[in-house]
């Protein structure tokens, strides 16, 4: 059996799409789960869409995302270069090659000639393909032209008539008439491959058997088959991926916002949630399970999961997942990663940071929510006395300002050197069952009274413990105020 080897070819644009990283996923699973290599080769021959530092991008996050690499650019490896405008120099002799066997051609048809071409076909309603004028150029013709130093490109030749099948591992068997593909340019008049060429050839040379790609080159996957055939190579199998899609009609695009991985960091996801979820847009586990850490998905991950129908991003189930991944870091791990949101709006230093976390670790979804979550610590905001009416505790300002009278002064005779969680709960329990009331009746005001919010990590008790003595007794005051 020959060694599994894949490749992930992005090109640098800059910027890391969700749809590139889940490609990147998909064919470091496939190799991993095959004992087998995972390249990584740039495709930058784009130099219009070249972007200063875009390289680093992509090792940056492949490398967050634990999806390291066998053979790339930076590490070197038996089938270099990995970057392919330092390959140029080798694509035409084999696109000479393919002239030889009859399988290419040279082609001196000049901008104009085929400009007007174009014009004639799209005037008839015809789609506009090249008119195939070199096509039967006699050898003495092409040697002449060549001698005489007639620019050129060189074109696949295409069968004229006929059909072309191309096997891809989730979509089948797919035919289609040789007549709808053009001879397209294989090397372009400066020399240098076309990209539907160079792919073909270098993934090749590198030995790819696995292609993991969009489906957007699922119509040019006939001319690369036909490409393969006429060199006489073993051509890899495929495997087209569908879009990820923002709802039914539109693709998830850079303007969305959710669209790349950095976007996803910055809006405070965790790097191993992200990659979990993406995996699951457009694949299918076999069981129930749905978090998977990198190691687990080698296991579990598996082509036939793979889905035909365009998978639609949705931000609730990423924030689920990462909630879940949240809960299992060890609290100090969480807190590392929570205290610069903590400290966006506390920015008093008299309060403990890490019992904040503590607090906010099982409620917290993603990192960016909790600056407005603890924003009550610092100052208590405004808000209106109907805060006080609930209906499950049972409370009402009457009732809630009775419970605020009764509060003030078991927290007065607290004094500030036992002023901490365990005394509170001691002290207010007393209260509630000398009261004998449910503790709702004087958890929920005290709540209110302290955070002047209907939701709060923690409840009073928990609060009054981290705002301290004096401002735990200023806000109960207060609220006695409101009410009264
Ligand atoms: N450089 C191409 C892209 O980023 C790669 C396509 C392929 O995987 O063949 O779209």
């Amino acid at each position: 059996m020959k060694k599994v080897r894949t490749r992930f070819a992005p090109s640098p644009t800059g910027y890391m799409h969700i749809g590139n990283l889940r490609t990147a996923l998909f064919t470091y699973l496939i190799a991993k789960k095959n004992g087998g290599d995972f390249i990584l080769r740039i495709e930058d021959t784009d130099r219009e869409r070249y972007v200063e530092g875009a390289v680093d991008v992509i090792y940056d996050t492949l490398r967050e995302c634990g999806l390291q690499w066998d053979e790339g650019p930076d590490i070197g490896g038996p089938v270099g270069p990995y970057v392919q405008s330092e390959r140029m120099e080798l694509f035409k002799p084999y696109a000479e090659q393919l002239v030889e066997k009859g399988e290419a051609y040279y082609c001196f048809c000049d901008k104009e000639r085929l400009e007007e071409v174009k014009a004639i076909q799209e005037a008839s309603g015809i789609m506009p393909m090249y008119d195939r004028h070199c096509r039967d150029l006699s050898k003495e013709e092409v040697r002449a032209k060549l001698d005489a130093g007639v620019p050129y490109v060189i074109r696949q030749k295409v069968p004229l008539d006929g059909e072309v099948t191309f096997h891809d591992e989730l979509y089948g068997d797919i035919t289609v008439p040789c007549s709808t593909l053009d001879d397209q340019i294989l090397i372009k008049t400066d020399g240098m491959p076309t990209y539907n060429f160079a792919n073909v050839v270098d993934d090749h040379l590198m030995g790819i058997t696995h292609v993991v790609r969009g489906n957007e080159y699922l119509a040019s996957a006939p001319k690369y088959e036909l490409l393969y055939r006429a060199f006489g190579w073993e051509v890899p199998q495929y495997i087209h991926v569908e879009h990820i899609m923002k709802d039914k009609q539109h693709k998830l695009a850079k303007r969305d916002g959710d669209a790349s991985f950095q976007d996803l960091m910055a809006k405070g996801y965790l790097k191993e949630a992200v990659l979990n979820y993406i995996a699951l847009l457009g694949w299918a586990p076999k069981g129930e399970e749905e978090i998977f850490s990198l190691e687990e998905l080698i296991d579990e991950f598996d082509v036939g999961g793979l889905s035909k129908s365009p998978a639609v991003f949705d931000p609730l189930k990423l924030r689920a997942i990462n909630a879940k991944y949240i809960k299992k870091l060890a609290p100090e791990e969480f807190l590392g990663y929570a205290e610069p949101y903590i400290r966006q709006s506390v920015k008093r230093q008299d309060v403990d940071i890490s019992k904040i976390a503590a607090l906010l670790q099982d409620r917290t979804e993603i990192f960016t929510d909790i600056p407005e979550t603890v924003d009550f610590i610092d100052s208590l905001p405004e808000y209106e006395p109907s805060l006080y009416c609930h209906k499950k505790m049972k409370t009402n300002e009457e009732n809630s300002l009775e419970t605020l009278k009764a509060v003030l002064p078991v927290l007065e005779s607290i004094p500030q050197e036992s002023w901490n969680e365990e005394t509170l709960h001691e002290k207010l329990f007393e209260l509630i069952a000398q009261m004998g009331v449910k503790n709702g009746i004087v958890l929920w005001p005290l709540r209110v009274a302290v955070s002047g919010k209907a939701f709060t990590p923690g409840g009073g008790i928990e609060i009054c413990a981290i705002i301290g003595r004096e401002d735990s007794l200023e806000r109960v005051k207060k609220g006695i105020g409101k009410l009264s």
